[in-house]
Formats: structure tokens, sequence, C-alpha cells
């Protein structure tokens, strides 16, 4: 239990705030709270891929190239700075037989039958080489089928494409498209030029909504990623709007704040938001997407999800695996050799030039708690934090300390206020001694 403001107190594993009206009622909380269930959480601790045996998970991703036509100011992936390398075709054939062998033994011994979720991401930009990009797509497409194995295909780009063929191609063969974009046509064109500094948005912003129609056509989700830099924090709202007027057919927003990486060390053009200004941006936005029904994602501030695994990602617990342009498989998308000082923590395995997998003795990664974490009201929605950016740089750990802190108090502070439907949660709220006790769950 948690005091976390004057006269209320939060129950982070029973999601349940209780406010008293007078500190006289304290005493009574605890006969009230005992007869509140723990909620529910997955606590399914992580896996250590170490024995030749172990099947893939079911999830899993592929890094094509570390190539890539755009040059944002805050790429982790340090584009254009960068040795461009592409995977081996065959590399990517072996990846994806592994996982679905797994999945058909499951199928043929359990008589369960899960589908092969398939993310082809970056960075780079999975689509810039375009043939190894389809081949391997159609390589998943070809096993599934032949197995009789479901699938559920997922394209993390950029979507710097004016092609038309290649547009189609990616609303025929994805069920989700994540872009990642930046809004407006100012911001975009700022945070995310093209080589050489040229202008992205025309490009983007045309392919975003051919895209987000032709999948809504069929039923399959399009959503986007907004990175929020400290130049344009104050915008997230307009951001909202700017998305509900240009593309109808965008489900969902993820924001996320700029994290130090890198480029953003070397350059020190762009830099992430301040706490406070971020928070309440948050909130704005936030109102705006129940406002247009538009569903919105984040790391920060959310107290729905408790992350029990004692990890801010599944990734790094080995619960999805990546095929990278270097034949490694990691269990962090940002993990990249490139990045040596960070590459060791999360370099689980490596295809050979013979095809075979080797899987190195890789322990199960938990984000280095700090004493203040096992004390923190955050914990068990926050996990510690981003293990990569916090390994990465000291100061990405403070500042995403004092955002989560910040962004979950103040979403409790919402709930509190009797403002449920702003930020999506479903609170039940029943009163005990004359109203002088008022219990919050959800
Ligand atoms: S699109 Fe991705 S990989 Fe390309 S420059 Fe931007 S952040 Fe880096
Ligand atoms: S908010 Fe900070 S102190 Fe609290 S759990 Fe997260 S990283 Fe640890």
């Amino acid at each position: 239990m948690y005091k976390i403001f004057q006269n209320v107190y939060f129950y982070p594993l029973k999601k349940t705030l209780v406010k008293v009206s007078d500190s006289k009622y304290e005493g009574n909380i605890d006969s009230i709270i005992e007869n509140i269930p723990d909620a529910e959480y997955d606590d399914n601790k992580g896996v250590v891929y170490n024995d030749v045996s172990v099947k893939l998970p079911s999830s899993i991703q592929i890094y094509p190239t570390s190539n890539c036509n755009l040059r944002c100011k805050y790429c982790f992936n340090d584009s254009g700075n960068i040795e461009g390398r592409n995977l081996d075709f065959n590399k990517a054939k072996v990846f994806i037989e592994q996982a679905v062998r797994g999945l058909y033994i499951q199928k043929k011994t359990k008589g369960v039958c899960n589908p092969l979720e398939l993310n082809m991401c970056g960075g780079g930009e999975p689509t810039y080489e375009w043939k190894l990009f389809q081949d391997i797509v159609d390589y998943a497409v070809y096993l599934t089928s032949k197995y009789e194995i479901p699938k559920k295909f997922q394209l993390t780009s950029n979507l710097f494409i004016s092609n038309k063929e290649k547009l189609d191609y990616i609303i025929e063969k994805f069920d989700h498209v994540h872009i990642s974009t930046d809004g407006s046509e100012e911001i975009q064109n700022y945070q995310r030029p093209a080589v050489g500094g040229r202008p992205s948005y025309p490009t983007v912003s045309n392919a975003i909504k051919y895209v987000s129609d032709g999948l809504a056509k069929k039923k399959a989700l399009c959503g986007l990623r907004v990175t929020v830099s400290g130049k344009f924090v104050d915008k997230m709202e307009d951001i909202v709007e700017f998305v509900h007027s240009t593309y109808p057919n965008v489900r969902y927003i993820q924001f996320e704040p700029l994290n130090w990486v890198r480029k953003t060390q070397r350059t020190d053009d762009i830099e992430p938001p301040a706490v406070d200004r971020y928070s309440d941006s948050l909130l704005k936005a936030h109102k705006k997407c129940e406002e247009y029904n538009i569903q919105m994602d984040a790391c920060f501030g959310g107290v729905d999800r408790i992350l029990k695994k004692g990890s801010f990602c599944d990734a790094v617990l080995g619960h999805c695996l990546m095929l990278n342009y270097d034949g490694d498989i990691v269990n962090c998308g940002e993990a990249s050799k490139d990045n040596p000082q960070t590459y060791k923590y999360f370099l689980v395995g490596h295809i050979d030039d013979e095809y075979k997998i080797n899987w190195f003795d890789t322990p199960i990664k938990e984000p280095p708690k700090k004493e203040t974490c096992t004390k923190c009201y955050a914990w068990y929605f926050c996990g510690g934090g981003c293990l990569h950016s916090i390994l990465e740089y000291e100061r990405n750990r403070q500042f995403r300390c004092a955002l989560a802190r910040e962004t979950i108090k103040r979403t409790l502070s919402e709930i509190i206020e009797e403002r449920w439907s702003a930020i999506g949660l479903n609170v039940r709220k029943q009163e005990y001694e004359e109203g002088n006790i008022i219990v919050y769950s959800w």
C-alpha cells in the first residue's frame, strides 16, 4: 500500500485506490481491502534460449536490412552512419522454418494451433531492399499455408514508399501495419527527413492514406507510432486532431517520448521532452483520442496492465525473438552490433554460414533495479523501464523513471477526480461508512 496523495491510498496489485474523507477512517480500510481480490496478471517468467532442442517462440521478428531511406534525427540505429548490411535470405528461411516447425509440432502433439506471429521491422527500413523483403514474406506465407498454420503478419515501417504496386502488396499480405511517423508536415519533415534532408511528408502521408484505407477494407489494423521530442511536446493533442482528419482509418496512435541515443548524443539538435509538459500533453491527447474513438497506446501512465514479470517488455524475457541483418538472434529490437556497449546483453543466438542455429547461454534479462524501484508505487506498471535505453545512457534511466512516476501519478489523480472516460478506464466505485471511504477499482 502506498499513500499517494493526502488521504488517498494505492494498492497496485488490486488496481485499487481508496479515498477517505478524514484520516480517522484510515483504520477501517484494511477490512474493506482484504475483500478485494488481486487483479489478474501474467507472471510468466523468462525463457533461456541456450538449448538446441528448444523451439522458437511463436512471435518472431525479422530485420532484413540496416539500410534506410530516412534520416530520422533520433534514429536508434544511427541510420546513414553505419555500414549497410542485408540479411542472407537463407538465414531468414531457417528462422521461419524453426518457428513454423515448433507450431506444427504443437499442433500435432497438443492439438493447439497457434498462429505464426511475424513482424517485419527495422531499423533500417524493412522494405528498403524490396526483393529481399518480398522473398521473406512470400516464404512465410508459403510455409504457413503448406503446414496449415494460421498467420498474423505485422509490418513496422516508415512507409516512405510511392510505388502503388508495393503498397498494394503490403495491403494484401499484412494483417497489421504499424507506421512510424510523427504527425503534421512540419513535425514529420523536421524530425524524419529523407536522405539529404529532403522532406518525407508528401510521400509518407500519401502512403498512409492509401494503406490505411486499403487495410480498413479488409478489416485489418493500421496504427501510428509517434515519437515526441522536446520541441513538439505540446502538440500531442493537435497530432490526434490531425490524424483524425487526415487518416480516418488509422485505429490507434502509440506515443513514445524520444530517448537519448548515439545520434542525439552526437548531434545535440533534438532532445527528449520535459517530464511535466509530456505528462500534461499525454492526458490531453488521451482525452482527444477518447473523443474520436482512436485507441491510444503509451509506455507511460498505464495502470491497467500489471507487469508482474518484473520487466518493462516481453521481448527481453525471450517471449519474442528477432533475427537481424547480421544473422544474429536477439531479444531486443534496438540491440545491434553497431552498439557494442549494449549488444552483449541481448545476443541470444546466431545462424552461421552453414545455416545452423547456435544458441548462446544468455541469462534472462531483468532491468538492474535501483533500490528505489522495489519501494516505488509505479513498480508494477513501470517494470524498471526499457532495459536497452537505460543500459545505453544513465540519463535515459533518470528521465524515464521521472516520466513513469509523473504520468502514473497523474493517471491516478484522474481516477480520484472521476474523469475515467478521458483516460479510457473502466472504474468501479463503491462507498463505505456513509460515503467517508470511497474505493475505486479498475
Ligand atoms: S525510419 Fe527507422 S531506421 Fe530509418 S532513420 Fe528513421 S528511425 Fe532510423
Ligand atoms: S518509476 Fe523509477 S523508481 Fe519507480 S519502478 Fe520505475 S524506474 Fe523504478
